[in-house]
């Protein structure tokens, strides 16, 4: 059994252990010692990582109540090794762990939330709760759960006997055996855990909502606390900052004036589709009629008025009416309609004059096509009515 020095003291980032065991694994070094600070992974909360002894820890996990710490180098069995784990990390990462208690235990009392899900991630962590919650319930949640960090509330530590215990309420993921640390926040949460936590809960500094969305009959949040809400903050006091210079907006006016671009963007499609139209009835009105086939080749990349286009020439051809246009990837794309050839059976004939694909109704076929403008014209003009 290795001694589990974060189970009393989440400040422990220094310490001096004996090493019991050391075996090479897979190019890693398995090292377990008599006792160690190392929080291993569990409960959706990462391994701790650091130094032992001049070689980096990398990993840690617990089997069998023994505490192994995944290596990049080896150390010898017997010696006195001096730890120390990454201290910002955990840091972080126990003001987030924390946090989630203090959300989780108000999301309980209030509207009777059970935690069913929990993983923290680098820089957010996201929470699963069985029932859904409106966003007024979320943010009186949110604002409860800040209350408890301003209260600055001691977070203690226990480890109850199982008589104890029986008479205890407290949230748990599964059922216990063994001893079972409970994490107790004085009116605001009582639950089951392994993990390190900070002292107080003033440490969280601020537990901040990222998102909701509906999960499995309830509800999935991204939390963020602490330094790591504070690197968010400033994320999007950046992006709000360059939107606001872009848009040439106040602050907290980017809203409005991002709603003012779009409906001008709208606008402007409108008229482009208005114009394009025109311009197609103009282009159709200038082809000649013919018994044979007409061969246009267009820089509209607008699908739909190319359509139209092909439309109003068919009525003009006898036989084929193809417009080619630019490709997205380089070649040309193609719509071809006709009132006498069977489009649909014409396609491979068409497509392998062109070094084209494509198909569709007997009416009109549509594709893209690899053939030089030349070659292209060349062979609609001459392809055969019937
Ligand atoms: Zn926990």
């Amino acid at each position: 059994m290795t001694k589990k020095l974060y189970y009393t003291d989440g400040h422990l980032f220094d310490f001096t252990a004996k090493v019991l065991r050391c075996e090479e694994n897979k190019g890693r070094w398995e090292i377990v010692l008599d006792e160690t600070a190392f929080f291993p992974e569990g409960g959706g909360q990462a391994a701790d990582r650091g130094n032992l002894g001049g070689v980096k820890v990398l990993d840690a996990h617990e089997k069998g109540g023994e505490i192994v710490h995944y290596c990049d180098g080896p150390l010898p069995a017997g010696a006195s090794v001096a730890g120390q784990v990454d201290r910002e990390l955990r840091l972080c990462r126990m003001q987030n762990h924390s946090g989630e208690h203090i959300f989780s235990g108000t999301a309980h009392r209030l509207y009777g939330c059970e935690n069913v899900g929990f993983h923290m991630g680098e820089g957010d962590l996201t929470i699963d709760f069985d029932r859904e919650l409106s966003e007024d319930e979320i943010r009186s949640i949110e604002t409860q759960a800040n209350e408890a960090v301003r209260a600055d509330l001691p977070i203690e530590i226990t480890f109850p006997s199982p008589e104890e215990l029986t008479a205890l309420e407290y949230r748990s993921k599964k059922e216990l055996t063994g001893e079972v640390r409970i994490v107790t926040i004085p009116g605001v949460d009582c639950c089951a855990c392994c993990a390190p936590h900070v002292n107080r809960t003033g440490e969280v500094g601020v537990i901040k909502v990222l998102n909701a969305e509906r999960h499995r009959g309830g509800v999935r949040l991204v939390l963020s606390c602490g330094m790591w809400a504070l690197e968010d903050y400033r994320r999007k006091q950046q992006s709000a900052a360059e939107i606001s210079a872009l848009l040439s907006a106040k602050r907290d006016e980017i809203t409005p004036a991002v709603q003012r671009l779009l409906h001008e963007r709208d606008a402007l499609k409108e008229k482009n589709a208005l114009l394009a139209m025109e311009l197609i009835r103009f282009k159709a009105a200038q082809q000649p009629e013919t018994e044979g086939n007409l061969c246009l080749f267009e820089a509209i990349p607008d699908e739909i008025a190319v359509r139209e286009l092909v439309n109003l020439l068919v009525k003009k051809a006898g036989g084929l009416a193809a417009v080619f246009f630019p490709g997205e990837t380089g070649g040309y794309r193609y719509i071809i309609g006709s009132r006498s050839v069977d489009l649909r059976k014409a396609a491979k004939a068409i497509n392998a004059g062109i070094g084209g694909r494509g198909g569709g109704r007997p009416e009109m076929i549509q594709g893209s096509a690899a053939a030089s403008e030349d070659e292209i014209r060349g062979f609609i003009l001459a392809f055969p009515k019937a």
